[in-house]
């Protein structure tokens, strides 16, 4: 088998990472291991270790080293969800030990912690992560993970990874990152000094909208044998035939972003010309509050913008109008899709504090896919007033 040189380009990695031609075949696509365990030749001696797939299998070991060299880690580990991955880094602390979180995070993050992992004596303080000071002051003794999203849905916040990774440091904590807006195409957390980059593949990474997966990386290999633990322990794995389809996904990841970066900036620049907006909110764009450090820290600005209708009956009707972009949660698909997230996907979060963060029932949410931009913008024209 040739072996591959770990320091080839993005481009090259997504499609050969973590893949070897099968051994018994010479089969170049990495077979769906479709099996709940493994034939062993002696009493516990197991081949490689393959005792039982919710510990080991070939498939999902595949994708996660595929994934681990997109975000240049050493370990990739794969999940049935993207909350799963958030969940089993939680659960390798204990009752008493306590997490800062980005306040405008991924509505089910938020959920998983004020709702399941709070009642197992776990404690969390939600912040601004924009201000550094203010993460700063939240730090306790007991501060095991700071989780951050940049750039967070639905309001394109950014986060300073650099100056995050400084204060967990010298607070001897833990910098979980989740990067599923960004994609490792277009912003590598480990690079910045994150401690973990998190994932919800059944975004960006999968790309086509038909799993529901989550992966995450890291280059401390005792942390990535205690969430394996956790992982075999707590049962949050993929099947191998999902795990199969986001290696497929991320196959075409490089190529895939590229045009979601450009379709992206450009409904960007078009939206922010059209008298029935407010406000348009994308990291891309220079009126955007942290432009310069997104770009420091992000070399392109993904497909997600949203959008700041002014009233809840003109955002519905948006919404509801247009023809390609079709009405869904979720994201990252080559398809676009349309959505209103007070009403959808952060219906979830307290009234008061949407209304706080901006995420009032006059925001739209776009995720652009990779269709032609023409029609796209001709798409967003006829359903605005
Ligand atoms: C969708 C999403 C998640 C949750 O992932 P699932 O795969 O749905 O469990 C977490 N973070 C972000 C930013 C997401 O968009």
């Amino acid at each position: 088998m040739k072996k591959l040189n770990k320091n080839l380009r993005f481009g090259t990695l997504s499609i050969h990472a973590g893949q070897e031609p099968d051994p018994t075949t010479g089969a170049i696509i990495t077979p769906i291991f479709q099996t709940s365990t493994f034939v062993q030749p002696g009493v516990a001696e197991p081949i490689d270790g393959y005792d039982y797939a919710r510990v080991k299998n070939p498939t999902c070991e595949a994708l996660e080293g595929n994934f681990a060299a997109l975000e240049k880690g050493e370990h990739g580990i794969a999940f049935s969800s993207g909350l799963a991955a958030i969940e089993a880094v939680v659960k390798c602390f204990s009752a008493g030990d306590h997490v800062i979180c980005e306040e405008n995070t991924y509505g089910g993050v938020t959920r998983l912690f004020t709702k399941v992992l709070s009642n197992l004596g776990l404690d969390f303080s939600f912040v601004d992560t924009r201000d550094a000071n203010k993460v700063q002051q939240a730090m306790r003794p007991s501060t095991r993970l700071v989780h951050v999203e940049t750039p967070t849905n639905p309001m394109m916040r950014i986060c300073d990874l650099e100056a995050m990774a400084e204060i967990t440091r010298d607070a001897n904590t833990l910098l979980m990152v989740d990067n599923t807006f960004a994609s490792p195409y277009n912003q590598q957390p480990l690079t910045l000094g994150a401690d973990i980059a998190v994932h919800s593949s059944t975004k960006y990474l999968n790309g086509h909208s038909d799993i529901i997966g989550g992966l995450l990386a890291t280059n401390d290999s005792d942390l990535a044998d205690h969430i394996r633990f956790v992982r075999k322990s707590t049962g949050g794995v993929p099947g191998p035939m999902d795990a199969w389809l986001c290696l497929r996904g991320t196959k075409t990841l490089h190529i895939r972003m590229e045009r979601h970066n450009q379709n992206g900036l450009a409904v960007a620049h078009y939206l922010e010309s059209h008298k029935a907006i407010k406000q348009v909110i994308y990291p891309g764009l220079d009126s955007h509050p942290q432009y310069e450090l997104a770009k420091k820290q992000m070399s392109g600005f993904s497909g997600m913008v949203s959008i700041d209708l002014g009233n809840p009956q003109t955002a519905r009707t948006f919404a509801e109008s247009t023809r390609i972009f079709q009405l869904a949660e979720s994201l990252g698909g080559v398809e676009s899709l349309i959505s209103v997230p007070a009403l959808q996907t952060h219906a979830s979060v307290p009234a008061d504090l949407r209304e706080q963060m901006g995420v009032t029932e006059g925001l739209v949410r776009l995720s652009v896919g990779i269709e032609d931009i023409d029609d796209l913008m001709e798409d967003i024209e006829q359903a605005l007033p």
